[in-house]
């Protein structure tokens, strides 16, 4: 039998202590699904969805900032994908441009400066949203702004980080007996980064990669260091124990530590990142924009924090599908309700 097949075999056997392992990555919840991993695992493994689909943890009171925008005259609202279908308090970016608003997807972030430059009579306000993965993306952006002496681009920060978070989930009872550490945030931070979390909690944590064998390894790997601390990293290919010091330091030249309000969880210290004062003039108004309103019936807060899986929601499935979506959670892609969705999982 080859070591693949007894991973396999003992996933598939394990007959000990129930483990719950929490994925905090909205590419790992896609990958789960993708590759069928939930029915190969014993029924005393249980995988869990944590906070980290970026579309998925934003407060509505940044959605709503982002529409006020798009409806202003001369103002243009640039985003990436998903964040367009997202309910704000009463509209999403595609009903507000439904309504004559303003709003372009933008695929390359670039395009964001070429768009700004080529017509300085409207202001260009980038949705910027998302973990220490795109943060120096958007440093790039701006440092081409300011390079160029652009000043009609702005971003509408609503930036996270994920120690902070991690933290939380451990301090509110989330029961977790190991996480499936990030990939990508990971290939930014190094796997250093779980290294406190994991001595403070006696909790493992595993990098990994985003294939089936990359992530049945790592279930492995987890379920063996069951009540131990620990930090492994099984996606050595590009993840580093320092990380990347070349975008930790574009990103801390124009980004500081800051707190951060996530969909149901609140305001978390230290859990976000937004512009440094001296860079204030690029910014289009992301101060204070806390407020949360949850459409009626959602439970995305309950299973954003893995208290609930999403088929516990009574709205899954029935009048909540990605086709006609309650909350955030069913709208992105790599949102837990839409990837339980689409891969069937009944768990
Ligand atoms: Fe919200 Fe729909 Fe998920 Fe229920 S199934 S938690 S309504 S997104």
């Amino acid at each position: 039998m080859s070591d693949f097949e007894k991973i396999i075999t003992f996933l598939r056997e394990y007959d000990g202590p129930d483990v719950r392992l929490m994925e905090v990555c909205g590419t790992h919840t896609g990958a789960i699904a993708r590759n069928g991993i939930p029915s190969m695992l014993s029924p005393h493994i249980h995988l869990i969805s944590g906070p980290g689909c970026p579309v998925c943890v934003t407060v509505t009171a940044v959605i709503d900032r982002l529409v006020e925008l798009a409806e202003k005259e001369n103002t243009v609202v640039l985003t990436f994908g998903d964040l367009i279908l997202v309910k704000g308090t009463a509209k999403s970016l595609a009903d507000a441009k439904a309504d004559g608003g303003h709003v372009e997807m933008v695929y390359s972030p670039l395009d964001t400066v070429r768009m700004a430059q080529q017509d300085p009579s409207k202001e260009y306000v980038f949705a910027a949203i998302g973990f220490e993965t795109t943060t120096p993306v958007y440093a790039m952006v701006l440092q081409e702004a300011i390079e160029k002496n652009i000043h009609n681009l702005k971003l509408l920060t609503s930036l996270k980080t994920m120690p902070n978070v991690i933290r939380w989930v451990c301090e509110n009872g989330g029961n977790i007996d190991g996480f499936i550490a990030p990939g990508h945030v990971s290939v930014i931070t190094g796997s250093r980064a779980y290294e406190e979390l994991s001595q403070e909690f006696q909790i493992p944590f595993v990098v990994a990669g985003f294939e089936g064998p990359q992530l049945l390894a790592t279930i492995y790997a987890l379920t063996g260091m069951r009540g131990h601390a620990g930090v492994r990293n099984l996606y050595r290919e590009a993840v580093t124990p320092e990380g990347n010091p070349a975008a930790q330091e574009m990103v801390n030249r124009y980004f500081e530590p800051s707190d951060a309000s996530w969909r149901g969880m609140g305001t978390i210290a230290g859990s976000g990142m937004t512009l440094r004062k001296e860079y204030a003039q690029y910014d289009a108004g992301s101060y204070g924009l806390d407020e949360d309103h949850m459409p009626a019936g959602c439970s995305c807060a309950s299973v954003l924090t893995g208290k609930i899986s999403p088929v516990q929601c009574p709205l899954f499935g029935k009048s909540c599908t990605p086709d006609n979506a309650h909350g955030a959670c069913m709208v992105s892609t790599e949102g837990s309700c839409y990837n339980y969705f689409i891969s069937g999982r009944k768990d």
